[in-house]
């Protein structure tokens, strides 16, 4: 079976003397110095002030919520992964779709604009598959209305967007180091912003909102561990060869998918990509289902990433967005991880250019 993505995994004994630093010190979580070393590395990386390592890429768009105080409305897009819905509905907040675009399937920021009411408080959007959300409309519409920019990067790891890394924009920015994300820690996140009151205030809500005997305010527990932190020390200095493995897969698919011209994700002059995913758009949704049915058959594994239009999700209601709803029912990702043979990419085409 080919499955749509596969974990990296270091060399076992690189993480095993890795570890051992903390082990051998019995300090294995609470900000330890396998913790704080990845932190630095990611902070150098990313070209970010502030940085925390949590212990996943859910709980920072909670954070973000809390820390900007946000308790209203969300404007945010119906095309990511549920988690990007589910942290503002768990924060008991309201989520507002705007439509995306029907060109790199991000938030369009010509929706955004009629759905703002005196109520709302902050966008979130998602780099969705790691293209960027249009940065600078955004901005702009934000800072007229006086709201807070968020964006979900669980994509967007190494996308640089102007030269820059595509983490760096937005009031604030976080990804997901989940085992199936590009850079991974097992399991693991970040929050990052250039703000140091926000930063203060993150630093809180990530360890029960205390310092020692001091208490603070509220807060929740946001940390991750020294063996997922081990993890992560080993897996970014293989980043580069991992994203150029990924690239030549993806420039594969590219060449022999050609034939059947599926919509895909535009990119954008001012991008250069992570190649986090291999997202294609069928016709129809007829044809999708043919598509999966085929490779399943063939013992490959492909995902419907996103599927359902966020919302439509069945506990939400009322909301329209035709543009996701119709990308979501055609879309496709494909296997795409670094060791994935040359001769399975071959096949998977054949299976999806024949007949
Ligand atoms: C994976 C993902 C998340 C959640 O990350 P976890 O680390 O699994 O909690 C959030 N948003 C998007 C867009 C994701 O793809």
């Amino acid at each position: 079976m080919i499955n749509v993505t596969k974990t990296f995994l270091p060399d076992f004994d690189k993480y095993t003397q890795t570890i051992k630093r903390s082990w051998d010190k019995a300090w294995i979580t609470n900000h330890g110095e396998l913790v704080l070393e990845l932190e630095q590395k990611l902070k150098e990386h990313l070209g970010v002030k502030h940085l925390f390592f949590t212990n996943n890429g859910t709980i920072v768009l909670q954070m973000a919520l809390k820390a900007f105080d946000i308790t209203k409305e969300v404007i945010t897009t119906p095309f990511s992964y549920v988690a990007t819905t589910n942290a503002i509905l768990w924060e008991k907040c309201t989520p507002i779709f705007a439509d995306i675009n029907n060109s790199d399937f991000c938030i369009d920021p010509d929706k955004i604009e009629e759905k703002i009411t005196e109520n709302t408080q902050a966008i979130l959007a998602t780099h969705v598959f790691g293209y960027p959300c249009n940065i600078e409309k955004i901005a702009s519409i934000a800072q007229k209305h006086n709201l807070k920019v968020i964006y979900d990067g669980a994509h967007a790891f190494n996308s640089l967007y102007n030269n820059r890394q595509l983490l760096q924009y937005g009031d604030i920015s976080t990804c997901s180091f989940h085992a199936t994300k590009l850079f991974h820690t097992v399991e693991g996140g970040c929050i990052i912003t250039d703000n140091d009151e926000i930063a203060h205030k993150l630093m809180l809500l990530r360890q029960f909102g205390h310092v020692g005997d001091n208490y603070y305010s509220e807060g929740i527990n946001g940390k991750n561990s020294e063996f997922h932190a081990g993890m992560g020390l080993c897996v970014l200095p293989e980043l580069n060869n991992i994203i150029s493995a990924r690239k030549k897969i993806s420039e594969l698919y590219d060449l022999h998918l050609k034939p059947l011209s599926l919509q895909r994700p535009n990119s954008n002059q001012h991008l250069v990509y992570n190649y986090a995913y291999y997202p294609v758009v069928f016709d129809s949704e007829a044809a999708l289902l043919k598509a999966k049915e085929k490779l399943q058959e063939n013992g490959v594994n492909s995902r419907r990433y996103f599927y359902p239009s966020l919302n439509n999700l069945p506990y939400l209601t009322g909301q329209s967005c035709p543009v996701s709803e119709s990308i979501s029912s055609r879309v496709l990702c494909l296997p795409l991880f670094h060791d994935l043979a040359e001769e399975d990419v071959l096949r998977i085409c054949f299976l999806l250019t024949h007949e």
